[in-house]
């Protein structure tokens, strides 16, 4: 544990960065006004007060409910916010003083805020995928084997485009071509194929959850994002690692 204490020092970050996003995640699909506005409970509108906004431990001391209304609070905000302070300490307990931590959290919260969001809403916001993209692209220009990285973007975006274009729509929403082409600018043409692999594993077990203990039937369209993107994480944390496990399995 050497990197324990900005570790911590992260994590708590994280919770707060947690917070903000999940803020942000609802006020984009709501199309309200994202900054300089207090939260406000969903159910009576009045503002949140200053101990109702710490991160995670609010959600305990209020009981998950608002002060005022007793409606319930989404646990989306709770889960949220735990997420991003694991993140954040995991990141930072492997990254904290290389070159390479910024890129890499930064890409790991762009794959936290789309998979929260599709998860929640089921839709790829622009203002959020559009972004991601950029930024991914601008990381994989300073790679030696940025072709690769181009590569496999452009791969990632045909493969769900064209799922969705045969489908109509049915299968792979609109927006899922943009996970595509961000997915392959995170992991590249070489890690490719065994990061799809664990994302439709992961997308399989999943879904078979729903199925079973959410009485989803077959009938709900499956977020996409939520499947892709837990992968993608892993492979954004240690792509090499990943993909040595996937050959393994394959005895390739
Ligand atoms: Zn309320």
């Amino acid at each position: 544990m050497q990197n324990f204490w900005p570790a911590i020092f992260f994590a708590i970050f994280g919770a707060i960065f947690g917070s903000a996003a999940g803020a942000l995640i609802f006020r984009l699909n709501f199309d309200e006004k994202i900054f300089f506005d207090r939260s406000r409970c969903r159910s009576c509108g009045r503002q949140l007060r200053a101990k109702n906004l710490v991160p995670i431990f609010s959600f305990f001391f209020s009981r998950g409910r608002c002060a005022f209304c007793g409606a319930k609070i989404p646990q989306f905000f709770f889960i949220i916010e735990i997420f991003f302070a694991a993140l954040f300490f995991i990141f930072a307990q492997k990254f904290f003083g290389q070159k390479i931590f910024f890129e890499k959290i930064s890409l790991a919260i762009f794959a936290g805020i789309l998979l929260f969001y599709d998860a929640k809403f089921f839709v790829v916001d622009r203002r959020i995928s559009l972004p991601a993209i950029f930024s991914a692209a601008i990381f994989a220009i300073f790679r030696l084997d940025f072709f690769d990285f181009f590569s496999a973007a452009a791969l990632g975006f045909s493969f769900f485009w064209l799922q969705n274009f045969f489908s109509r729509g049915k299968w792979v929403g609109d927006g899922d071509a943009d996970f595509g082409a961000f997915f392959g600018f995170c992991v590249g043409l070489k890690n490719f194929f065994p990061a799809i692999f664990f994302a439709y594993f992961f997308g399989a077990i999943f879904g078979i959850f729903l199925i079973f203990f959410r009485d989803a039937g077959r009938k709900t369209p499956l977020p996409m994002g939520a499947f892709l993107m837990p992968a993608l994480i892993f492979f954004i944390f240690d792509g090499e690692k990943f993909s040595a496990i996937f050959w393994k399995i394959f005895g390739i």
